[in-house]
């Protein structure tokens, strides 16, 4: 009976042991705590100090696939990096849609200087 007891308190000492602190109140995040963990900096939040509805948090822990989950700070980083990848592609697309033009001209440019060799030519041949 003893030794049952012992056993137990030995256990709950167990379950503090991994704790993280919030990167955002700096406070330990309990069990009892939602606690999420950026993707980005590791670091370990409550998702009440990440605006995190309980609600949010439960959806999130539903999935059983790997969240991404980025904490306020790197979210900011993450749209802003989201956003000149945007650009990027923005950019990349009006590239593209100039060589397509360029392919189109392309075929009709190279007919026009082909006749203005060979009438050239004929010229000399028959000048
Ligand atoms: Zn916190
Ligand atoms: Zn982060």
């Amino acid at each position: 009976m003893n030794e049952l007891g012992m056993a137990r308190s030995k256990d709950s000492a167990k379950e503090i042991k991994d704790l993280d602190k919030c990167g955002q109140c700096t406070k330990l995040i309990t069990d009892r705590d939602n606690g999420l963990q950026c993707d980005l900096c590791d670091g370990w939040f409550h998702a009440g100090c990440q605006d995190v509805t309980d609600d949010d948090y439960k959806a999130l822990n539903k999935l059983e696939v790997a969240v991404h989950w980025y904490c306020k700070t790197c979210n900011i980083r993450v749209q802003k990096v989201m956003g000149s990848v945007a650009r990027l592609q923005n950019r990349m697309e009006k590239v593209e849609a100039g060589l397509q033009e360029l392919k189109n001209e392309l075929p009709a440019k190279i007919q026009e200087v082909c006749v203005q060799v060979v009438s050239s030519i004929r010229k000399e041949l028959e000048g």
